[in-house]
C-alpha cells in the first residue's frame, strides 16, 4: 500500500517535470521592445484609413498574440511609443544600449523590436552597425493599425518571434521580418506607401522567408554588421548632423550651401541616375566638400550601385560614392563614420564595407 502511495507521487511528480518544467525551460528568452509605429496604432473603426501610431503598449501587445507564447518566454519592455516618422537620436541611443545591455545577458536569447514602417529600414541598419551581438536582433512591423480589419501586426509580431527564437537566424546580422519575408537590415527599403507587401531587399536579395513561425534561410548578411563592425556607441552622447538633399531638373546650389550653414557635418545627395546633379549643384557640392564636409553621391533611384568616378569626377572633386547605399542608409553610415576624424580614402572604404 506505501508503495503504492510513493509510486503515485512519483508518477504526479514525473507527470508535472515533463509537462511544465521541460517545456518552459526548453523555450529561448526573447525580450520584446517596444517603439511604437502603427503595429501599435488604433483608429476609431475598423475600415478608416485615418489612425494614430503608438497607441498600444507593448504589454497590451503581447497579449493580443497569445499563441507567441508557445514560441518563447517573452517580457517586453517599453523604449517610446512614437510613429517612426518621428525617431530620433535620443530614442536610437536608448535603444541600441538597451539591446546590448540584454544581448550580453545569459538568459536573454534574442530581440523583438516593433517599430514603425517609415524608418524601420534606417533603425535596423543603425543596430546592425552598433549592435555587438550574434544573438537574433529582429525589428517587426506593420501597414495596418491593430484595430484594421485585416491587421498584419499580430502574424508580423508571431513571425519575429519565431525568427528570434530560431537558433539558424544568429550571426545573420540584424533581421526585419515583415509579411512573411525576413530582410537583412543593409538592405530592405519601403517601396509601397500603403502596401502589405511593403518592403523589398531590391539589389541584395532576401535572407529567408518565414510562414506562420516556419522560417527558412537562404544566405548570411552582406557587408559587415554587429560584431564584426567598426563602430561603436561607447563614450557617445550625440551623433553629427547629416543632410539629405535630393536632385531634380534645373537644381541650384542654393540648398547645398544652407545644409552646410545649418551645421551639416555631410551630406548626402539622392542624386538622379548614377548619383549624378546638374553642374550648378556639382560646383557647390564640391566646393563644399573642399571646406571639409563629407559630400556622399547617392541616389534617388530604387536600385543599382553609385560608382566612383563614372560620370562625375570623384577623385578630382574629393567627393565619396555610396556603393550599394540608399540615401537613408548612407546617411545612417556617415553619422557614424563622423564619430572620429578619417580621411576621404577611409570613409570611401567603409562605404564599399558596409
Ligand atoms: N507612420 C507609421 C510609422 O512609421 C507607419 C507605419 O508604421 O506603418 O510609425
Amino acid at each position: 500500500m506505501k508503495r503504492n502511495i510513493q509510486m503515485f507521487w512519483l508518477g504526479v511528480l514525473l507527470f508535472a517535470f515533463f509537462t511544465i518544467s521541460i517545456p518552459a525551460a526548453e523555450l529561448p528568452n526573447i525580450v520584446v521592445l517596444a517603439t511604437g509605429g502603427t503595429i501599435a496604432g488604433a483608429a476609431a473603426s475598423d475600415v478608416q484609413a485615418g489612425y494614430t501610431s503608438g497607441q498600444v503598449g507593448v504589454d497590451q501587445l503581447l497579449a493580443a498574440v497569445p499563441q507567441a507564447k508557445k514560441l518563447a518566454v517573452l517580457r517586453g519592455e517599453q523604449i517610446s511609443n512614437i510613429g517612426s516618422q518621428d525617431m530620433n537620436d535620443e530614442v536610437w541611443l536608448k535603444l541600441a544600449r538597451r539591446i546590448n545591455e540584454l544581448t550580453a545577458m545569459s538568459n536573454v536569447d534574442g530581440i523583438v523590436i516593433t517599430h514603425g514602417t517609415d524608418t524601420i529600414e534606417e533603425t535596423g541598419y543603425f543596430l546592425n552597425l552598433v549592435v555587438k551581438s550574434k544573438k537574433p536582433v529582429v525589428l517587426t512591423a506593420a501597414m495596418r493599425p491593430s484595430t484594421a480589419l485585416s491587421a498584419d501586426g499580430p502574424l508580423n509580431f508571431y513571425n519575429a518571434v519565431a525568427v528570434a527564437a530560431n537558433k539558424d537566424a544568429a550571426g545573420r546580422g540584424v533581421l526585419v521580418v515583415v509579411n512573411d519575408w525576413i530582410h537583412g537590415a543593409s538592405s530592405l527599403t519601403k517601396a509601397s506607401t500603403t502596401a502589405v507587401q511593403t518592403f523589398l531587399s531590391p539589389l541584395r536579395g532576401l535572407i529567408g522567408t518565414v510562414a506562420y513561425g516556419e522560417a527558412e534561410f537562404y544566405r548570411g548578411p552582406v557587408g559587415r554588421n554587429t560584431m564584426d563592425s567598426e563602430f561603436s556607441l561607447d563614450g557617445v552622447t550625440s551623433l553629427p548632423r547629416v543632410d539629405i538633399i535630393m536632385a531634380h531638373e534645373n537644381m541650384d546650389g542654393k540648398i547645398i550651401n544652407a545644409a552646410a550653414a545649418a551645421g551639416a557635418k555631410g551630406i548626402v545627395i539622392a542624386g538622379v541616375g548614377n548619383g549624378n546633379m546638374t553642374k550648378d549643384a556639382l560646383d557647390a557640392f564640391a566646393a563644399q566638400a573642399k571646406k571639409g564636409i563629407i559630400c556622399v553621391r547617392s541616389s534617388r533611384v530604387a536600385t543599382g550601385l553609385v560608382g566612383r568616378n563614372v560620370e562625375v569626377d570623384d577623385d578630382k572633386l574629393g567627393l565619396i560614392a555610396s556603393a550599394g547605399l540608399n540615401p537613408q542608409k548612407s546617411r545612417v553610415l556617415l553619422r557614424l563614420a563622423l564619430l572620429k576624424q578619417r580621411t576621404l580614402a577611409d570613409i570611401q572604404r567603409i562605404f564599399q564595407e558596409y
